[in-house]
């Protein structure tokens, strides 16, 4: 079987347009030109199917004018006003301020980025209405960058009719074009019978009505809509679980009929690495190893998850099981989800297999065309047996020679499809028509709850790694309001100028990128000035490939003190003489996030700190999340704890749940939905098999695959 290569999207002729239908590639839409067409294909968006399932990923309630006396700080509210005064403050940080009042009372806008234009469209006695997040600021309430218009007369700033989804998007795409794409895909369902087909023991409403509805929310009752439990949301997110349940059937009856490469040589590859190493693997790590040496051997595909709190030494796990395949004339691949920690991993490997004359490869999206040549024929030669690398691994015009192994690691934020994509590579590694499959190794350090793991994990054996290397002390956590910068920063500059290294993650909540880059940006200059003595450093996602890394290999080697980061650095960096970590707005985050973040530091022998800046006033759950922060260490508590305090409908986890590949499940929330899905999936197994495969061919992509057993 071959990977699918989807056709280029074909020009656009007038006369000679094909029908559209969801397969279509988006360009066949009005508004989406080549150049959108690009950016979409980051948004992971690229034939109109894929529009209907890029969801909001929430809602604004701009229904309703909030007159200003009835603000409360935390509150999200449209309000309208007239503008008083503007004027632009240039401490502590250069700042546009903007007076408003309704005859209730004032509210004071406030805008850290503008141009002149927008400065002067302040003109006193105009009409305002913003959009944005009311907080205590020093002289009474304000709103930070919020959403406005200008208008000379109120009537022309009216309340929205409908809620306001907000789509996940991208520099270039505006919420507006999502919006008008997203129709042309709804009528463009309307009219595919196929899409509309029944499901059999599915609660109503139907896919298209839901889809509709979270799409465009209209009516009285969408109270439950915000919280996630909306019925078109339940009929979605089942939809989807079930169709993860289905492949995953699918996937074991596979894999338990195909072929693997016997692979025996890891015992003695242990023990030749275990020479190289500083240190003695853990009990857990020879333990898992034995579990991963008995697979390889067996002649069947292994497909094993490794469970591991952060910290616990997955990679080096790893390793052993690349380097095996390696002397076994084979070929490895291990896939990261950032280019970052990519990076990061080809310098480890290369550091730990550097001894042994084993080569390490490098495979990334934006690789320059010659170097990306080279590094293309060196996989389909064979002549380097590991290779790191982003998802660009799995593209289809990377072809290795004898595929024997493949470690995803942090698997979370790969999904099922990829899996596929990844095992059906080794396939087309199999000279002589044999049809075997490589090994899979999936690591991750988020504990994932039982239910769920028969769900989405239903064709994976597990192993858990549960000690910590010796010597690993907590990391002491405190929880500091933002009042207290001053003294955070006091304690930060004595602690480097004593030899420390620290991270300061900046956190905001943004589907943007490039606001994130910005903010980074910004408090990177701020720190600067406010230490000047200290050599600070930035990292963060709109960087370029080669800045990163240069960035991250200053702070490696000690050159830089303190690292400015955005979250990117949540997962998987190993930098083991950081010793402190600083998480300013700590209350935006999740406790899985938290969880993953402070695992950056207290890798070393060294005691280590986390400090939790908050923005007051918290709310009782935000102050609940940071408490268990501090007083707890251990990762599958931590989840639990996160399980409980979100509870069902908050939509906290916003980014967990994009996990897993799910695209509106969500792991924690909907596991009370499994029992009965499970059940339905046992009677679509026999009674329902068409409809089974269109349900994965909706949610997951490429039914032809899950047909071949
Ligand atoms: P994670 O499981 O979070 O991916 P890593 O593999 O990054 O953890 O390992 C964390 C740190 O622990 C690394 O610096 C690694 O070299 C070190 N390490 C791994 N195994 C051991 C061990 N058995 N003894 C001491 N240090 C170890
Ligand atoms: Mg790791």
């Amino acid at each position: 079987m071959t990977q699918t290569v989807r056709a280029a999207p074909i020009a656009r002729s007038r006369g000679s347009k094909p029908p559209t239908t969801l397969d279509t590639p988006v360009t066949y839409l009005k508004g989406a030109g080549p150049a959108a067409a690009e950016r979409l294909r980051a948004l992971g968006i690229e034939r109109v199917a894929d529009l209907l399932f890029h969801l909001p990923s929430r809602y604004e309630d701009r229904r309703r004018i909030v007159p200003l006396a009835q603000l409360k700080p935390g509150m999200e509210a449209l309000v309208r006003g007239r503008v008083v005064a503007a004027d632009v403050r240039f401490a502590p940080r250069r700042s546009l301020r903007v007076a408003i009042e309704d005859g209730s009372d004032s509210l004071l806008l406030r805008f850290f980025h503008f141009n002149e234009t927008q400065r002067d469209g302040f003109v006193a006695g105009r009409w305002l209405r913003a959009y944005g997040q009311v907080r205590a600021g020093a002289n009474g309430l304000e709103m930070v960058h919020p959403e406005y218009r200008l208008a000379d007369d109120p009537s022309l700033l009216p309340p929205e009719p409908r809620l306001t989804a907000v789509y996940p998007t991208t520099a270039g795409i505006a919420q507006a074009r999502l919006r008008s794409l997203i129709r042309q895909a709804l009528d463009i369902a309307a009219k595919d019978s196929a899409f509309n087909a029944e499901l059999p023991g599915l609660p109503p409403p139907d896919t298209l009505s839901a889809l509709r509805l979270l799409h465009e929310p209209d009516g009285e009752d969408l109270g439950p809509l915000l919280v996630g439990r909306h019925p078109a949301q339940l009929r979605l997110l089942r939809e989807e679980l079930l169709a993860h349940q289905l492949c995953m059937r699918w996937l074991r009856r596979r894999s338990q009929a195909a072929a693997a490469a016997r692979i025996e040589t890891l015992p003695a590859t242990q023990a030749a690495l275990q020479e190289q190493l500083p240190f003695a693997l853990t009990g857990a790590q020879r333990r898992v190893l034995a579990e991963i040496a008995q697979d390889l051997a067996s002649g069947r595909p292994m497909l094993r998850l490794v469970q591991g709190d952060v910290g616990c030494g997955k990679t080096v796990v790893a390793a052993v099981a690349m380097l095996a395949c390696a002397r076994a004339g084979l070929q490895a691949a291990l896939m990261a989800p950032t280019e970052l920690l990519a990076e990061q991993h080809a310098h480890n490997l290369a550091r730990l297999l550097g001894h042994l004359g084993v080569e390490v490869g490098w495979l990334s999206g934006r690789m320059k065309r010659a170097e990306r040549e080279e590094a293309l024929r060196a996989v389909a030669t064979g002549e380097r047996p590991l290779w790191v690398g982003t998802h660009a691994l799995f593209q289809s015009e990377v072809r290795f020679a004898r595929l024997g192994l493949v470690v995803v690691d942090e698997q979370h934020r790969f999904g099922v499809a990829q899996r596929l994509a990844l095992r059906d590579k080794g396939r087309l590694g199999a000279g002589d028509g044999q049809a075997w499959v490589p090994h899979q190794l999936i690591m991750s350090a988020t504990p994932i709850p039982r239910t769920l793991a028969q769900t989405l994990y239903a064709d994976l054996d597990v192993s858990v790694i549960d000690e910590l290397p010796p010597g690993r002390r907590p990391v002491q956590t405190v929880v500091i309001s933002n009042a207290r910068r001053a003294a955070v920063l006091e304690r930060i500059g004595q602690a480097c100028r004593a030899g420390r290294q620290a991270y300061w993650v900046c956190t905001l909540i943004e589907e943007s990128e490039q606001l994130q880059a910005q903010a980074a940006e910004e408090t990177y200059r701020q720190l600067r000035a406010e230490l000047p003595e200290l050599r600070v450093g930035l990292v963060h996602g709109r960087m370029k490939p080669a800045e990163k890394e240069a960035q991250m290999r200053a702070f490696v080697g000690g050159l830089t003190q303190l690292l400015v980061a955005t979250t990117v650095i949540e997962v998987g960096v190993d930098v083991p003489n950081a010793s402190i970590m600083i998480i300013d707005n700590a209350e935006r985050l999740g406790l899985a996030q938290l969880h993953q973040l402070r695992g950056r530091v207290g890798r070393g022998g060294q005691a280590s700190q986390c400090l939790l800046l908050y923005q007051p006033p918290l709310s009782d759950n935000a102050r609940a999340r940071l408490e268990v922060m501090r007083t707890c260490h251990d990762g599958f508590v931590i989840a639990k704890r996160d399980l409980e305090l979100r509870g069902p409908g908050e939509l906290l986890g916003r980014r967990q749940t994009g996990v897993i590949g799910l695209k509106i499940a969500d792991p924690a929330r909907d596991a009370g939905e499994i029992p009965m899905l499970t059940q339905l999936a046992d009677r679509w197994w026999t009674q329902a098999p068409r409809a089974a495969q269109r349900l994965i061919a909706r949610w997951i992509g490429d039914a032809g695959r899950y047909a071949q057993v």
